[in-house]
């Protein structure tokens, strides 16, 4: 956590610290909030006690460049990036929003949660699909399957349509139709650099000042690597796990005997050995590269 001036620290989640203005009316009208990565990483729903150094900044970054590609779709809760020097890089001053309390989540190609959903129900999220999906196939049609978010430490769970109406009311056929428009705009440029949107999941707020509450906002992370399975078309085969460019060395090491975790016991996992840290850090480093062409602030 950071001692920032002007800002007071209001909660944490698994990899973002939020802070508030001490003075409410020294950003302008309207609520806003600081919304600080930090490097933390977590796999498996356990926040891990190894840094990936620079994490926070790349991710923060790449987030920014999303909001940019995607802000004729929907407007996002970016505010300025006039934030303090300590978090400069893994910073953004946003609107403080209400959050809807559901993930949306696209799909395009089958994997991860979706696909033990699958093997398991020949659905994901009341879809029916057809039979003989194999792991990291294309679907015919990307398809919206939201998750109701967890409380801290316990695993989203995915929900039905008619569940998410009754969570989220009237908002429900609009976080349909924009998680899925964004999806296949962000598919559609990840694609021009190579890489494969497999899948991704946004978050979407309303304002407090009711005079747009019938809008939703674009908040949170977008398309990050921790929010997303990037895949490099060229490895892309579907019939095996494909590699990602995100947790895998993290995910594969605390799995292997080498690591001595037991998953099964919901046991603190062990810090990770350099390697994992430094092959962990350059994956998210090519994924923003590959994306955006550029290099992040570091
Ligand atoms: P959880 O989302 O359950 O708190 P998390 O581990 O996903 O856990 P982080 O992603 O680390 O949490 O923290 C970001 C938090 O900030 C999330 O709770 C997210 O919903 C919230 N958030 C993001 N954007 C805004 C916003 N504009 N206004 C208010 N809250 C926001
Ligand atoms: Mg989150």
């Amino acid at each position: 956590m950071f001692d920032l001036d002007g800002w007071a620290h209001v909660s944490s989640g698994k990899v973002r610290d939020l802070y508030a203005p001490q003075d409410a009316s020294a950003h302008g009208s309207g609520d806003v909030i600081l919304v600080v990565a930090s490097d933390r990483i977590s796999a498996f729903d356990h926040v891990l006690p190894t840094p990936i150094p620079d994490k926070g900044k790349i991710l923060s970054q790449l987030s920014l460049w999303w909001f940019d590609q995607l802000k004729d779709v929907i407007p996002n809760h970016v505010v300025s990036l006039d934030v303090p020097a300590a978090v400069r890089g893994r910073a953004m001053i946003c609107h403080r929003l209400i959050m809807l309390p559901v993930e949306c989540v696209a799909r395009g190609y089958i994997s991860g949660s979706g696909l033990s959903e699958y093997r398991a129900t020949g659905s994901i999220c009341g879809i029916e699909l057809p039979v003989g999906l194999r792991e990291g196939d294309e679907l015919a049609e990307p398809i919206f399957t939201p998750a109701a978010k967890a409380h801290l430490g316990e695993h989203d769970e995915n929900i039905s349509f008619e569940e998410l109406k009754r969570r989220v009311r009237a908002f429900a056929p609009m976080l349909r139709a924009t998680t899925l428009e964004l999806y296949s705009r962000a598919r559609e440029i990840a694609a021009r650099q190579g890489l494969i949107l497999a899948d991704t999941k946004f978050e979407f707020g309303i304002a407090a000042e009711s005079s747009f509450a019938r809008d939703i906002i674009l908040a949170d992370e977008v398309l990050t690597s921790d929010s997303s399975r990037y895949w490099d078309a060229r490895e892309w085969q579907p019939g095996q796990q494909q590699v990602s460019f995100d947790k895998q060395f993290v995910r594969d090491w605390l799995l292997s005997p080498a690591s001595g975790w037991n998953r099964a016991e919901d046991e603190p996992p062990p810090p990770l050995p350099d390697e994992i840290v430094e092959k962990t850090r350059a994956r998210y480093l090519e994924a923003f590269r590959r994306l955006t062409g550029t290099n992040p602030e570091l």
